[in-house]
């Protein structure tokens, strides 16, 4: 027995990887660029397929299907590569010899062979993962390239300059991505010749001096990886493969996943393509284009390109790029050919496309194409015109925008008056490509790690200025408010990264000469500004100026943006209300889109300059009528707030809350008052000043310490506040209650429609709405007698405990709406402080993940989202069609949105910034309900 339950296990172990062998050996690995089909019978969909084969070889795969100039090439899966990394860097079974079939296939296609001297094949070997992630895994190009097959090259071609500019790169690049070498000796030696022959461009460089760097280069191979580069054309691409899929857990890789928020489970897969040549002469060139403007939307194609040279040229942003009109003038035949293929691309995906193409010899070859990454600005305009086009549905368009792209478009701009005053005193110091909008204002620095450093430890706000930005810059980039580079063009990686993620950048500031190693950079007129000074730059129109300037945030007036939330209103269900305290709060809102107040929080009034002093008075009053008197004052004020308000919202309902904070908050902080009476004391006793008035005012202060120690509570958010304070000191919300009818009174009699909304806060009981609404009512319909005028209005509560969700059915026999105050439904459910936990514990628990998110920003939906599901259907319960809204700052976060959207609720009220968000995401949640139930 013993030894057969010993044997059993031994003998499936090895049976159990057999299988695994055998299904990996039947797996398909590798699919060729005309096997698009197959792979769509193999995943199903064309999600799926992108999963397979990434997104470039989906659409190279896909263009070929078009029957469009794609160079015959083969894709390695995704699969593959997981497995690959999951076997600890090893092929899975089966997958290079179905690469080396692919490979065969390929030298028949071409007629060319690999690694042969006489008729030798090159092909380039690149990432391409589901989502694209620009630069930021590897690439080798010109595979196949060796000493002999270079100089059988040179017999063919008769272009010496060519072959071994070819060669040189692929050996720089076999380096730094396949041997980890770094790419500084390779960049210093390349200087060296450039400026020898005092030449810009490499392209300029003789063939001489390419030979010599293509032996220097093995040089440098030799002493950094301590072994020579492999003349064997298949050894090279076996190896450049596993570098590929290496690349994937690569820190920038990794890095710009997690900012992007893409799965670090997919797996890149490998592209090996038959190379074709930008750098073969005059006739040659390579370029990158969007079918769209992808700063502005506006409809025509943009981009780079450079005669004689190859795709990394352009994008590196290292060369001074052509832009692409002039094709027209240069290559008329490839420029139209080029425009229809944009136009094709465009209707099949009904997408703008950003394409990559290579010329070579006058022949135009598509080396890619993906959806084109774009500013905010032009997301919304690119939206509406495909949808006028009827490339996509009017709900297509409204989905395609971002909450996060309305939120770009509402970003600070500069002042205009500040910034012409700037621009007077000389702080305009240079200017560049405007490729993401926004005004950014930070200190200088100069490299990524200083950058973030500086933002995520020294809290400071800065400006990442580098000569280029390359991939792994990156987290540098996401911790800058903005980014100046002083070379590259419009598809340079700086401005992929800064449109993807709207961070305000200007590109190719070539007046800027950056000296990152003395951490300072001088301008073209001398003047020198080092690492920690101001800089202000608007992304918009491409300006840098020194100093910091001040800036306004824009009215939402863009006619797309306008258009576009017109659609959205259409779709959506959810009302969109605002959080407004003042007339001129309601005003932008209501431009904004707003349709109605959801929250007025009275007490903001009381905060005010000239209000403050008499508010103190009625809280230390130590009478009835004392208090009376100064809340007689406060009167006036209040109905004038009031007025304000139902004026601004004409016809929108207003809702307005009474007095919530607890009342130690209107008085002068009792630290502060202790010590002010130390000091006095010390001063009577060292006679230091007027003994008289010194006991004055110490006995004035010493009246104020003791209502504040009276009114001191150990935790004053638990405490007497809410409605609480209603109860307690019921002349002061009698006083609102007035304020407001009496304002509503004036109004109506001025044939202003409306009709206030009175919510209490804080509610746990619904004996405690009782009172104080039998108290409020009695108040109004006094004010309603003596104004003679009848004037609608509501009672209300805010459900801001888990006790008031609970038992909902009983409050809502005394309230006529509910409105969720989720910031302190949130504190009081999960029991942390809403003012202490997000500069405390919380960034802890978020960081080590033990909170997925924060929900003072997004609702929790397992907790606080069960209180308030419960809260709807109790409240319903009791009261039919009883109205439910939401004034936490949860009303303008997009994923709470959605949950108020599913859980029922009336309307979302949110700050008057946040209204167009709160459009469009209430809108979102209205399509995706209706997908998800198609
Ligand atoms: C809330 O608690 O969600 C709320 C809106 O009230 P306040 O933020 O004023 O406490
Ligand atoms: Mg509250």
């Amino acid at each position: 027995m013993k030894t057969a339950a010993a044997k059993k296990p031994k003998k499936a172990a090895r049976g159990k990887p057999a299988r695994r062998i055998e299904a990996q050996t039947r797996t398909k690995f590798v699919y060729s660029f005309d096997e698009i089909r197959l792979a769509e019978r193999a995943a199903g969909s064309w999600d799926g397929v992108r999963g397979l084969l990434g997104g470039k070889g989906a659409n190279l795969g896909e263009m070929t299907k078009l029957k469009m100039p794609v160079p015959p090439g083969f894709v390695v899966t995704t699969e593959a590569c997981k497995a690959f990394l999951a076997a600890g860097d090893r092929f899975p079974r089966g997958m290079w010899e179905q690469a080396l079939s692919a490979v065969a296939a390929l030298e028949r296609a071409t007629r060319k062979k690999f690694g042969d001297p006489d008729n030798p094949l090159l092909v380039s070997c690149r990432s391409g993962a589901k989502f694209s992630m620009p630069g930021m895994m590897d690439t080798v190009l010109n595979i196949g390239l060796n000493d002999a097959v270079a100089e059988a090259l040179v017999r063919l071609t008769g272009d010496e300059r060519f072959v071994f500019d070819a060669y040189r790169r692929l050996i720089q690049m076999y380096a730094t991505v396949v041997l980890d070498v770094p790419a500084k000796p390779f960049e210093a030696l390349l200087e060296q010749h450039r400026s020898r022959r005092g030449v810009w461009n490499d392209a300029d460089l003789p063939a001489e001096d390419l030979r010599a760097i293509t032996e220097g280069f093995k040089q440098i191979v030799m002493e950094r990886a301590h072994r020579p580069f492999p003349m064997d054309a298949v050894e090279q691409l076996r190896l450049a493969t596993m570098a590929v899929f290496r690349s994937w857990n690569g820190k920038r890789a990794y890095d710009y996943r997690k900012a992007a928020g893409i799965s670090h489970d997919l797996g890149t897969a490998v592209n090996v393509v038959a190379m074709v040549f930008g750098n073969l002469g005059a006739d040659s060139g390579t370029g990158v284009a969007t079918t769209r403007n992808v700063t502005t939307g506006e409809n025509a194609l943009e981009g780079d390109f450079l005669m004689n040279a190859q795709g990394e040229d352009v994008v590196a942003g290292t060369r001074k790029t052509l832009p692409i009109a002039e094709l027209a003038r240069l290559m008329p035949g490839v420029d139209k050919e080029l425009k229809r293929i944009a136009r094709t691309l465009e209707k099949h995906y009904r997408e703008v496309q950003d394409i990559e193409f290579t010329v070579e010899r006058g022949k135009l070859w598509m080396l890619q194409t993906r959806d084109a990454k774009r500013t905010a600005q032009a997301a919304i305009r690119l939206a509406v015109d495909l949808a006028k086009e009827k490339l996509i549905s009017r709900e297509e368009a409204v989905l395609r925008v971002k909450p996060e792209h309305v939120d770009y478009f509402l970003h600070p701009q500069l002042d205009p008056a500040a910034r012409n005053a700037a621009s007077d005193k000389g702080a305009l110091i240079a200017s560049g490509l405007n490729v993401s909008p926004g005004a950014a204002i930070g200190q200088i620095v100069f490299d990524a790690d200083t950058a973030e450093h500086w933002a995520q430890r020294l809290e400071k706000k800065v400006i990442l200025v580098r000569a280029e930005t390359r991939p792994d810059d990156v987290h540098g980039m996401l911790a800058a408010q903005g980014v100046v580079t002083s070379r590259g063009g419009r598809t340079s990686h700086a401005a992929l990264v800064a449109r993807q993620f709207g961070i305000p950048t200007v590109v190719g500031v070539v007046a800027l000469e950056i000296d990152a190693d003395r951490r300072q950079m001088r301008t073209g007129s001398g003047k020198v500004l080092k690492e920690g000074d101001w800089l202000t730059i608007d992304g918009g129109t491409g300006e840098v100026f020194a100093g910091e300037i001040a800036t306004v945030v824009p009215d939402v007036t863009d006619p797309y943006l306008v258009e576009l939330l017109s659609w959205a209103d259409r779709f959506r269900r959810l009302g969109i209300w605002t959080n407004a305290d003042y007339p001129r709060d309601a005003e932008r809102a209501r431009k904004f889109g707003a349709e109605g107040i959801g929250l007025c929080r009275t007490e903001h009034m009381f905060f005010e300059a000239e209000r403050l002093p008499v508010v103190r008075s009625m809280i230390l009053a130590r009478s009835a009528e004392e208090r009376a008197g100064e809340l007689a004052k406060l009167l006036p004020m209040q109905r004038a707030d009031f007025l304000g308000l139902f004026r601004a919202m004409d016809g929108l309902p207003v809702t307005i809350r009474l007095i919530d904070p607890p009342l130690h908050e209107f008085l002068p902080n009792h630290d502060e008052l202790q010590r002010t009476i130390t000091e006095l004391e010390t001063r009577l006793k060292l006679n230091d000043g007027d003994a008289a008035a010194l006991e004055a005012e110490l006995a004035a202060k010493r009246k104020v310490l003791d209502s504040v120690d009276a009114l001191r509570e150990q935790n004053p958010m638990l405490g007497l506040r809410g409605v609480r304070l209603g109860i307690h000191m019921p002349e002061l919300v009698r006083m609102q209650m007035r304020a407001i009818i009496e304002a509503a009174c004036a109004c109506a009699k001025k044939g202003v429609k409306l009709k206030p909304k009175i919510m209490i806060p804080l509610a746990a009981t619904s004996n405690e709405l009782k009172v104080q609404r039998a108290l409020l009512e009695d108040e109004a319909q006094k004010v309603i007698r003596e104004q003679g005028v009848k004037v609608p209005y509501q009672f209300g509560t805010m459900i801001e405990v888990p006790r008031a969700a609970l038992i909902a059915d009983h409050i809502a026999e005394y309230a006529e709406f509910f409105s969720f105050g989720t910031n302190d439904l949130t504190q009081t459910t999960f029991g942390i402080s809403r003012d202490d936990a997000e500069t405390g514990f919380l960034s802890e628990y978020l960081q080590k993940g033990i909170l997925e998110r924060n929900p003072f920003a997004t609702i929790d939906q397992a907790g606080v989202g069960k209180l308030m599901e419960i809260g709807v259907k109790l409240g319903r319960q009791r009261r039919k069609g009883l109205e439910i809204g939401i004034c936490g700052e949860h009303g303008g976060d997009p994923a709470s949105i959605a949950f108020c959207h599913r859980t029922g609720l009336d309307y979302v009220s949110c700050s008057p910034f946040r209204v167009p968000v709160a459009r469009l995401a209430a809108a979102h949640a209205a399509l995706e309900e209706k997908k998800a139930r198609r």
